[in-house]
């Protein structure tokens, strides 16, 4: 059986649904919740900076994994 790990948080993701408890971002694997991280930390910048366009949407979405791969999660609200 395969083990899936979620880039982030390190977890393993039981019973891996893809696209429903599974994601995968460019080869980085991430579980629900911190999809659910990466989306609401996305959400943030994305509300503040328009027009929007899929090109910075892109380059910020992998930021905000790579930040989160280091930390070991994805932080929703930035600190002030
Ligand atoms: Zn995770």
């Amino acid at each position: 059986m395969e083990h899936i790990y979620c880039d982030v948080c390190k977890k393993e993701v039981h019973d891996p649904v893809p696209e429903f408890s599974f994601f995968e971002f460019a080869h980085v694997g991430v579980c629900e919740s911190c999809r659910d991280d990466l989306n609401a930390a996305i959400k943030l910048t994305v509300k503040e900076k328009s027009p929007f366009n899929f090109a910075w949407y892109d380059d910020l979405r992998m930021q905000v994994l790579k930040q989160g791969m280091q930390k070991g999660r994805i932080e929703a609200r930035r600190s002030r």
